[in-house]
């Protein structure tokens, strides 16, 4: 015997006089969409403003195969540093879309994290880490460690573990110069997926870390359930140590002892100026990436500063 729940959604719209009958049908279809998307919203009435976004969505979809064979999806490198010695000590590589204009992450990731398209990018954006890796290796650059950011759809992706290790067996890249940072997982369902991927991706060498841990729902079990090698404390926290409440010091403070004895390197995310970085000095934590260090940087930018390996 099986429970089967059923939820009711329903997508509405007016046909204004002269809208003809199927471009009515087709607004109540997407006033629909957005209903099955919508944790609340199960009666939803289609406006402009739903036309706009959906129009959006399909254009970055039809767009997206165009962008990535035309190098239009561009990788900037954000450096990680060792906020004692001051010396990098690794970068986050962060993607971004060069059509007419410049799109951020948060104007395309989610459409096709929503379309099943999500791993292509981030497949394409570790190839292009390995590319620059050689690249560098070629130049005698000394190289740091390179991580890149996946997102929960792509664990929906059965062979994506094993697409990540053909690209670095075709690069020939050493698997500890890559680490892949993992976003707090929702889905249930999805638990014993990530479990495999974690175990075959680290078996292979590449190590995980933990992205803006604390944002959603993660518990401290977590930490001990993967074999986390990062933890990266959000924005929010940084700035959170800024106010004068003190349970937000005892909180960060405690969680860097928690980490030091799992042996889990905490990187603070988020260090916009000298007293942000003061702050997380203080407190105890030893490395750091922000706008007050670098901004994501350009490939050639990012090239310059590994050969001449400047300090803050
Ligand atoms: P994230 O992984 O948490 O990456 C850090 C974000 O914070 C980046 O935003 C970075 O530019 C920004 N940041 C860095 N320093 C500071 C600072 O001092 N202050 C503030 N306020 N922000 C700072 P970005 O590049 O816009 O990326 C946003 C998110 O999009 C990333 O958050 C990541 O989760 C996701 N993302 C970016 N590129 C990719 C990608 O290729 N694939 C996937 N799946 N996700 C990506
Ligand atoms: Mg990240």
């Amino acid at each position: 015997m099986h429970n089967v729940s059923i939820k009711t959604r329903i997508g509405i719209s007016s046909i204004p006089q002269g809208l003809p009958f199927l471009a009515a049908l087709t607004n109540a279809s997407s006033a629909l969409k957005v209903s099955k998307e919508s944790l609340q919203n199960e009666i939803v009435w289609f406006e402009k403003e739903i036309g706009d976004k959906l129009f959006q969505s399909k254009k970055i979809i039809t767009s997206f195969p165009k962008a990535l064979s035309n190098e239009e999806i561009l990788v900037l490198y954000q450096p990680k540093y060792d906020l004692i010695s001051n010396t990098i000590i690794g970068a986050e590589a962060l993607s971004r879309w060069q059509s007419d204009t410049l799109l951020m992450p948060q104007e395309y990731i989610s459409h096709l994290e929503s379309e099943g398209l999500i791993h292509n990018l981030d497949l394409f954006v570790l190839e292009r880490i390995c590319i620059d890796i050689k690249s560098w290796e070629q130049k005698g650059i000394p190289t740091v460690p390179v991580s890149f950011n996946i997102s929960e759809m792509d664990l929906y992706y059965d062979y994506f573990e094993s697409d990540i290790i053909k690209i670095l067996k075709k690069h020939n890249v050493n698997p500890n110069f890559i680490e892949i940072e993992i976003p707090e997982t929702h889905d249930p369902k999805i638990q014993t997926r990530k479990k495999t991927f974690i175990k075959t991706v680290t078996d292979f060498g590449i190590k995980i870390a933990l992205d803006n841990f604390g944002t959603n729902t993660t518990s401290l079990s977590t930490l001990s359930a993967y074999p986390f090698t990062t933890l990266k404390i959000t924005n929010e926290d940084v700035n959170n140590l800024l106010t004068k409440k003190k349970t937000n010091k005892i909180f960060t403070k405690a969680l860097l002892a928690i980490t030091k004895e799992l042996n889990i390197q905490v990187i603070a995310q988020g260090i916009e100026s000298k007293e942000h970085l003061d702050k997380i000095k203080t407190l105890g934590c030893k490395f750091g990436q922000g706008f007050y260090l670098n901004e994501p940087l350009y490939k050639i930018e990012f090239e310059n500063l590994l050969a001449t390996r400047k300090t803050i």
